[in-house]
């Protein structure tokens, strides 16, 4: 399931696997654009945190 949008994501859509060091190093699955988007706002929110 991909921690992005919820949907599944299966094994012809580009799938990227990764480990945060957030709450309790969780592995999160998205697809290739969810990951990007994600990935954008997650350094967004640290600029604005820092
Ligand atoms: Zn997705």
């Amino acid at each position: 399931m991909c921690d992005a949008c919820g949907a599944n994501v299966t094994s012809d859509q580009m799938a990227m696997v990764g480990a945060t060091s957030e709450a309790g190093r969780r592995t999160r699955q998205f697809h290739a654009l969810c990951f990007r988007i994600w990935d954008n706002e997650r350094h967004l929110l640290d600029r604005l945190t820092a």
